[in-house]
């Protein structure tokens, strides 16, 4: 057995969850790494369609233990929400299932408002989900936030905690409330914040949430002295990371595959594949570049049938056309082993595709992503679509266009494709 990663290379919403479901039917352990609850990942399986924010994507399968890694961060509300809603679906969420990390930061009340209040003074806004993410790695990176083992500790330390952590919120938003009182800024004021408050936060989701946290290097450890199949589950992507991505319009973690591996605790040397999703198009969610967005009837239409709409806010996500020239920049800094393509089914209803394969580029062309995207324009390379992929349950079975379309890909990034989604549900998935 081995371990796997599976990472997006696009901008998240690649279908990574699906992914990891699927590959996490022969594992013992799936471990989120990266992220917060502004991540959204679908299953559709048994029938049903699951969306997870926090919790691993293996959670429908009770065989397996699903871990929060120490790189997430967890807002206590949703994850105790998510427990219980995943509870009520039917599903298993024990102690032998599921496990978070002690040192898994905490998102509180305040990260929210300190969200809002970015917002309000940035004049480029990145568009985040307001949840709170950025703000609550923003803490940890300043070294005052708490992590879930602070839920386990003496009350009168945790509050003490608490009440230092809070305190550069407090000033800040002494100032911002200024600022909207002369009428800067038309915004609500922000809340002022005392230890009491957030310490009443961790104590009313404590209860749901304590058993389940642990050490969990020991479990890490058994698995790999056994040589168990462990899969790490990475969220966001490669193109919205802090070092590789968008910058600034990019999330505040290491959703990489390095940053993943970090995230889950499991050093490079033993991961033995890297498995990086895209879809057959490419969608984003918030402000940034993107080089093939399709402001048009095709872009509609890919949002349409792709129901490219946020798991987690329900916003209309961008569409465009696939940019393999970004795709084949992610192959040497995510080690990438295979490919899964996402989304064949949807793609091939379209007649004609373009897909990106070089810019015009300061009076050039070029093959390679350069650091001012903005100044990019795509140039494609048109294939044949109006494929059906329904009924193939094999590589040799689908279309021959829809074959062409997964070779071209394979050829331009130099990346085999092993995994190919024709359909949302788990079932709809091609082994190349
Ligand atoms: P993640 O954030 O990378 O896990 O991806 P999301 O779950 O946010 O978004 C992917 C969406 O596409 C979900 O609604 C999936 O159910 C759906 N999906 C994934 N793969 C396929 C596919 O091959 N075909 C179709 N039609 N839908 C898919
Ligand atoms: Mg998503």
């Amino acid at each position: 057995m081995s371990i796997k990663m599976i990472v997006g290379l696009q901008y998240g919403d690649e279908g990574k969850g699906r992914a990891v479901h699927y590959e996490a039917k022969q594992a013992s352990i799936v471990i989120r790494a990266t992220g917060g609850s502004n991540a959204g990942h679908t299953v559709v399986a048994n029938g049903k369609k699951y969306a997870m924010h926090l919790l691993p994507s293996a959670i429908i399968r009770p065989e397996v233990l699903s871990m929060i890694g120490p790189g997430v961060v967890a807002d206590l509300q949703v994850l105790t929400e998510e427990i219980k809603q995943m509870r009520d679906a039917g599903i298993k969420v024990e102690r032998d299932n599921f496990v978070i990390s002690e040192r898994t930061h905490i998102t509180f009340p305040h990260h929210k408002q300190l969200d809002r209040l970015y917002e309000m003074l940035k004049s480029n806004k990145v568009g985040t989900t307001g949840r709170g993410v950025g703000t609550t790695y923003e803490e940890k990176a300043r070294r005052t936030n708490l992590r879930m083992h602070d839920l386990l500790i003496d009350s009168s330390e945790l509050k003490n905690k608490i009440a230092e952590n809070l305190k550069v919120y407090n000033v800040l938003v002494t100032e911002a409330n200024k600022l909207i009182e002369q009428g800067v800024y038309q915004e609500d004021k922000f809340p002022i914040i005392t230890a009491d408050e957030e310490f009443e936060y961790c104590m009313t989701y404590k209860e749901a949430i304590k058993d389940y946290i642990a050490d969990i290097y020991p479990i890490l450890d058994k698995a790999i002295e056994k040589d168990e199949l462990i899969i790490i589950e990475g969220a966001q992507s490669f193109w919205l990371d802090n070092d590789h991505g968008d910058y600034p319009m990019t999330t505040s973690s290491h959703p990489n595959a390095s940053g993943t591996a970090s995230g889950a605790g499991i050093g490079p040397t033993l991961i033995n594949e890297v498995i990086g999703v895209i879809k057959a198009y490419s969608s984003r969610v918030g402000n940034g570049p993107f080089i093939t967005e399709q402001k048009n009837e095709i872009g509609d239409k890919i949002r349409e049938w792709g129901h490219e709409y946020g798991t987690t806010t329900g916003r209309p996500r961008r569409t465009g056309w696939l940019d393999l020239v970004m795709v084949k920049h992610t192959k040497n800094p995510s080690g990438l082993t295979s490919l899964c393509v996402n989304h064949l089914d949807t793609i091939g209803k379209l007649d004609k595709i373009n897909v990106c394969i070089g810019y015009k580029y300061k009076g050039q062309v070029i093959k390679h992503v350069p650091i001012d995207k903005e100044n990019c324009e795509p140039i494609y390379q048109e294939m044949k679509g109006g494929w059906n992929t329904e009924g193939a349950t094999t590589f040799e079975e689908l279309p021959k266009e829809a074959q062409e379309y997964i070779k071209f890909i394979e050829e331009y990034t130099g990346v085999p494709v092993k995994y190919i989604g024709v359909g949302a549900d788990e079932k709809r998935t091609i082994i190349k």
